[in-house]
């Protein structure tokens, strides 16, 4: 099953309900499958078809709904990309994944029209409007560029649609990897279709749904758990063009919106927001965490404030993103990333691939139709990350007795400190538990006697004081030695992408220079 094709079973159903709410407009599945077959049939008219490759370099607008499920329709395959990117990094992408054509918007096209040269295999550039003051007629692309809405406008809404197999490649998912350049997990369409729906049913997300879409839209994480689960059964989707407190407070409030999915700073954001808006979660019946370590704190303060049940799961690109969720059904752990959700197999290994004991650590390794077919054009990579059908996660984790799986820490943010093993997040969880820190982060940096040296990054709450005395004593109360910070650097705040995932990378930067 093709993720497009179900969206027209479900407009079949839900006809007049509104698929999406975008600046104030609804749009009805009626409206919004229209606009896909349009687009597709354009698409094929431009010499488009199945196995071509197309990027997505659009913010969180309804164009990259359109775009994703038009080109899915005729069996190309989408590269969605953080339109934040530098053309260095664009233009690698582009380069790498073989594309032939881009979507992209008005307001990022002058970024394109600076690395024509860089990427001159692109035959295309279809253009969405979203300020009718730029004008495009001078433009250095212009031999290349469509309007989004003619093409639109002049699409067929008849549409043959291809012979599509579950093993061709939907999408392709360029992870920012913490060494060398970004690889591209390979997403089926048996992938993709099959983690929103056993998302979907995990989490019963269903017609009366109004979901949130403010994580970015190129993100796996909103790709199938904001946008693709609640399309597929007949939900909403409130699109953001961007995460921002207030406007989650003003537009929950507004629309009544049941689902709220994000990365845990958002949370941090929405918690420390000085006059948040209680009432605007009245109405939320599932609040839903993932991306990063959800630390316990900061889940059980803002389930007080906000009197909201907050559900975290775990995921990563390579696995369409979902393994394990809490469930709704059975008992919320704090702290745990929840069971395996249908369909998907998980469990914890040693350095042999052997299933560790209940309890102990290793590494989190999953089976399951959502995993990916393997990285574009690297075998050995593939072959190093996909390893007798389990995809090796590269984070380490342990389950207990019931099932519920917990991540330790990345593999590779391990910090050794004379032979010992410390574990960030452990520092991380302590200190997120101090009445005047706000956010957190920890990592190791070289030293030359213990081979490592832990050092914490902290942000205070607004008008709060503490000195790093104070917290280096409490870390020592709650801490074994070895794992007590040996620094503690205050920041305004801490380096984040765009997904709001913090960059421990960014953090060893600040520490070498
Ligand atoms: P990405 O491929 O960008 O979605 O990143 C996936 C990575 O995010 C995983 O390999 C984990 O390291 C991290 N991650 C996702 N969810 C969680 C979670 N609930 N707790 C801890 N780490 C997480």
């Amino acid at each position: 099953m093709n993720l497009s094709d179900q969206l027209t079973w479900t407009a079949k159903n839900h006809l007049r309900k509104t698929a999406y709410i975008f600046q104030g407009e609804e749009k009805t599945y009626q409206e919004l499958e229209g606009a896909v077959t349009k687009f597709a049939s354009s698409l094929k008219q431009l010499g488009y078809g199945k196995g071509d490759h197309i990027a997505l370099v659009v913010g969180n607008t309804p164009h990259f709904v359109i775009s994703l499920y038009g080109a899915l329709r005729i069996g190309a395959t989408v590269i969605p990309i953080n339109p934040i990117y530098t053309p260095d990094e664009i233009s690698y992408i582009i380069n790498n994944g073989d594309v032939k054509g881009v979507i992209t918007l008005d307001v990022i096209l002058e970024k394109f029209e600076h690395m024509e040269k860089l990427i001159p295999n692109v035959k295309h550039y279809i253009v969405g409007e979203t300020n009718p003051e730029l004008e495009f007629s001078e433009s250095p692309l212009s031999s290349k560029l469509k309007s989004f809405t003619q093409i639109v406008q002049e699409g067929s809404i008849e549409l043959e649609r291809p012979n599509l197999n579950d093993e061709d490649t939907a999408v392709v998912l360029y992870t920012s990897g913490t060494t060398g350049k970004p690889k591209g997990a390979m997403l089926t369409h048996k992938n993709l279709f099959s983690n929103a729906k056993d998302v979907a049913d995990y989490l019963q997300i269903g017609p009366s749904d109004k979901v949130i879409a403010a994580l970015p839209m190129f993100h796996v994480f909103c790709l199938t758990v904001a946008l693709n689960a609640p399309l597929m059964n007949g939900g909403t989707v409130l699109i953001m063009p961007k995460f921002s407190p207030a406007e989650v407070f003003k537009e929950a409030k507004k629309h009544q919106i049941t689902v709220f999915a994000g990365v845990p700073t958002m949370y941090n954001y929405l918690l420390q927001q000085p006059d948040g808006d209680v009432s605007a979660f009245e109405s939320m019946r599932l609040c839903i965490s993932g991306g990063a370590a959800m630390p316990v704190a900061l889940l059980e303060n803002f389930e007080k404030k906000f009197n909201v049940k907050i559900s975290e799961g775990y995921g990563l690109s390579e696995a369409s993103p979902v393994t394990c969720f809490n469930p709704l059904d059975r008992e919320r752990k704090a702290g745990s990333i929840g069971q395996s959700i249908i369909n998907v197999e998980n469990k914890v290994v040693d350095e042999f691939g052997e299933e560790v004991p209940v309890g102990e650590v290793g590494e989190l390794a999953v089976r399951g139709p959502n995993v990916m077919k393997g990285y574009y054009k690297l075998p050995v990579e593939t072959q190093a990350t996909l390893k007798d059908g389990w995809l090796y996660t590269g984070d380490m984790a342990r389950m207990d007795e019931e099932g519920y799986f917990y991540i330790v820490d990345r593999k590779k943010d391990l910090i050794l400190v004379g032979g010992y093993n410390v574990y960030p997040r452990e520092v991380e969880e302590v200190l997120y538990d101090h009445q005047q820190v706000a956010e957190v982060a920890v990592i190791g940096v070289p030293d030359p006697d213990a081979g490592e040296a832990v050092v914490a990054f902290v942000v205070l709450k607004e008008g709060e004081q503490a000195s790093e005395d104070e917290l280096f004593t409490y870390s020592s109360q709650r801490l074994a030695k070895y794992k007590v910070p040996s620094k503690i650097e205050f920041l305004d705040e801490l380096p984040k992408n765009t997904t709001g995932k913090i960059l421990r990378r960014a953090l060893k930067d600040v520490v070498r220079n």
